[in-house]
């Protein structure tokens, strides 16, 4: 165990399973380790580094904003974070306005504060319960983890959790789990910790009209799926569909701490109903603004579809090369992931990715997920494929 392990061991609560390598540079979709090995991140930092390491354009507005100003609080007006606003609603074409937070959970506490406030003050009798999937996943924080469906996150130790969550197996089990004490219903689109899996269009649009029909309302969560994730702005825009909330987080920021609520319910909050110390700074919406131009442009030039094509392509091919292993490639965009035979061929492969210097992720009980920076290089692409060719052929 070498001493900084020792350290985190030591001063830093246990509370994830970690690896040991320490990364001390990136650049693109590289990293290196402080031996100077180096790496291709297939993971973007769980989807988060969305222009890559170090992008050059992003590090001189961040370190510019740094010298100039960082924090000053929501009590003042901050100008990135209107213009960081309006390029959100206009990107989405939606008729919304947005609240800052610092991560995804906040922006889904946001979202559930607003669904509580509109199901409070818009019907005669009090609506207060959220529906949401099984296999969902919303955040870690008390609430968010109670809107999480998996059972095995609900764990004891921490309750008692808040109430008013109901869990479906799927979106055609939502309708009969609707009761008058319902307000709204919460989903990805492509569930990510779930295991990578985008939901029929059709279904995921006659939800949207049924729960409109009704006045109950649908949030969407896109801290993973948002900011070009699966090719579009919003992959609710991929579906055709208007949400009345949608979340915002990951990518967002390159890694800059941001979070966002976005809702056509323009009106639901009046000074003091909910609040962020930090939500919204000078630092965060300046490399939100940042990031937003760099993808906008790599999206209007087509460099973004041809990576998710070239991305697919090779995703085909690990499957058709290796039958006994992958079932089918899954996801949208670069949102991607491989499902595994079981378990155990999953923990083998990212092993041995690891090993040869290929970084990618877990999703769910059998899927191999790859969130590359939504900037990867053709270069680095083959290079990593490379690499997950070899790791397989070792197994
Ligand atoms: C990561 C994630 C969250 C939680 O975001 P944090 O920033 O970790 O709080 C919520 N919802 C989805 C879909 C996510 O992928």
């Amino acid at each position: 165990m070498n001493e900084l392990e020792q350290m985190d061991r030591e001063f830093v609560l246990h509370s994830y399973a970690r690896n040991y390598t320490n990364f001390v540079r990136g650049e693109g979709a590289r990293l290196f380790d402080e031996e100077g090995r180096e790496y291709i991140d297939f993971a973007s930092g769980i989807g988060v580094c969305s222009v890559g390491h170090a992008h050059p354009e992003l590090s001189r507005a961040i370190c510019d904003q740094a010298k100039r100003l960082i924090h000053v609080s929501n009590l003042q007006v901050i100008e990135p974070q209107v213009h960081l606003a309006e390029r959100i609603v206009e990107l989405s074409g939606y008729d919304m306005r947005c609240f800052f937070g610092n991560s995804g959970a906040e922006a889904n506490e946001a979202a559930l504060k607003i669904a509580r406030k509109y199901g409070e003050t818009q019907f005669e009798k009090k609506r207060f319960k959220v529906i949401t999937l099984k296999h969902s996943f919303h955040g870690r924080t008390i609430t968010t983890v109670k809107a999480t469906g998996q059972e095995e996150m609900h764990k004891p130790d921490f309750s008692p959790y808040p109430a008013g969550f109901a869990y479906v197996e799927s979106i055609d089990a939502i309708y009969e789990a609707i009761d008058d004490e319902t307000v709204a219903v919460m989903i990805e689109l492509v569930q990510g910790e779930g295991g990578v899996e985008p939901f029929d269009k059709g279904e995921v649009q006659d939800l949207a009209a049924f729960l409109r029909s009704r006045d109950l309302l649908l949030i969407v969560d896109e801290v993973q799926t948002g900011v070009y994730r699966t090719g579009e702005f919003l992959a609710s825009q991929l579906y055709g569909i208007e949400p009345d909330v949608v979340t915002l987080a990951k990518g967002l920021g390159g890694g800059v701490p941001i979070g966002v609520a976005m809702t056509r319910l323009k009106e639901i909050f009046q000074p003091g109903d909910h609040g962020s110390t930090f939500g919204g700074n000078y630092l965060s919406t300046r490399a939100g603004l940042t990031v937003l131009e760099i993808l906008e442009e790599e999206r209007r030039q087509g460099a973004l579809e041809e990576r998710i094509e070239a991305f697919s392509t090779y995703l085909d091919r690990m499957v058709s090369a290796n039958p006994e292993l992958f079932s089918g490639a899954v996801g949208l965009g670069l949102m991607r992931g491989l499902r595994c035979a079981d378990a155990k061929v999953q923990k083998r492969i990212l092993e041995a990715t690891f090993r040869r210097g290929l970084i990618v992720l877990k999703a769910g009980r059998n899927t191999v997920r790859f969130l590359p920076p939504l900037t990867i290089s053709k270069e680095e692409m083959d290079e990593g494929f490379k690499r997950f060719e070899e790791a397989l052929a070792a197994l």
